[in-house]
């Protein structure tokens, strides 16, 4: 058997924040996954149960709590300014608001160019016009665009140029935060496709992070379902639709509208009810006990951990314990 390169590993990784009257806000705790050379790893989860936040976290945005993060086996929060330096060529975000991530006062040209300029990595002025107009066809824009400002351009069109920018210093891993979830409906298939064809063409590695189940199907290999700070589900991605264990992605899955009744009586019903509770006092036991309807005594009481119930599949529920 072929061993797979791992390019991210994330071991037991805490992301805390000082809140009020001396508390914490424990955003991502004890967080593990790794993710493995021209895979994509998918982060779904509701708002604010940490996902953003983890990563950030793995990608040096944020500082850490505790735990580590490797990028090809070096410290990302303990790096060297040459290898800083190198890792935020390396490693590239598409963000969630291309309205926010981007200048609309800027030129295309400008913000296309940029990074390559910094990471001195065109040769003349002539080398470095012919990669930006290379760069606007890849992503569906052109050479008309790139004269004009960002304010011009619809979200989905802002989007193409956000992911032009990043392309711009040749990545070897994106990191997607919601890339899609602030454009209207009619355009996130269109970016969606646009980034797994472009995965798949620059063979890079992904970890995508998206709010529903529907959104990371395809671009993912394998998926983490987190929940108010922790990882209560991880599955090849294919296994996780078909063969969902905790009652939280069970949840999740439900709420995706399914065009085969017969698949869609199969699944049961499992409604996702109430909010998500402040990851400033979590739960005793399990953090999702007050909404899951097969709570039991021991869950209010003892913290399920992940344990693996398939090759590669590993869920955090009392309810499959031994
Ligand atoms: Fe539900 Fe208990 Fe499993 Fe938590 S551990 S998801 S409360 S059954």
């Amino acid at each position: 058997m072929i061993e797979k390169e791992v390019v991210l590993e994330v071991k037991n990784l805490k992301k805390y924040f000082p809140a009020s009257h001396k508390r914490v806000l424990k955003a991502v705790d004890d967080v593990s996954f790794t993710i493995h050379k021209g895979e994509t790893f998918g982060i779904v989860g509701e708002s604010g149960c940490g996902k953003t936040t983890c990563g950030k976290t793995c990608t040096g945005i944020l500082t850490k709590t505790d735990g580590q993060v490797l990028y090809q086996g070096k410290d990302v929060h303990q790096m060297s300014k040459a290898e800083r330096n190198a890792f935020t060529q390396k490693v590239q975000t598409i963000f969630q608001d291309p309205y926010a991530s981007l200048d609309p006062h800027q030129k295309v040209y400008q913000i296309v160019s940029e990074g390559m300029r910094i990471h001195h990595l065109t040769k003349s002025k002539e080398e470095e016009q012919k990669r930006v107009m290379e760069l606007l066809e890849m992503v569906g824009l052109n050479a008309e665009h790139a004269t004009r400002n960002v304010h011009e351009f619809s979200g989905g069109q802002r989007q193409r140029i956000g992911i032009a920018r990043a392309l711009a210093v040749n990545p070897e891993f994106l990191f997607c935060d919601e890339p899609i979830s602030a454009l209207d409906v009619s355009i996130q298939a269109q970016i969606m496709n646009l980034l797994m064809t472009l995965q798949k063409e620059r063979h890079l590695t992904m970890l995508f992070i998206a709010h529903d189940l529907a959104m990371v199907k395809h671009i993912s290999d394998n998926i983490g379902v987190m929940y108010l700070g922790k990882l209560v589900e991880i599955s090849p991605a294919a296994e996780l639709y078909e063969k969902p264990y905790h009652p939280y992605t069970q949840a999740l899955l439900e709420s995706i509208p399914i065009a085969d009744p017969d698949l869609a009586k199969s699944r049961g019903r499992h409604f996702l009810t109430g909010d998500v509770p402040s990851p400033i006092d979590p739960p005793k036991g399990c953090r999702f006990c007050g909404r899951c309807s097969k709570c039991m005594d021991i869950c209010r009481e003892v913290r399920p951990e992940l344990k693996e119930v398939s090759e590669g599949h590993q869920v955090a529920c009392h309810l499959y314990n031994d």
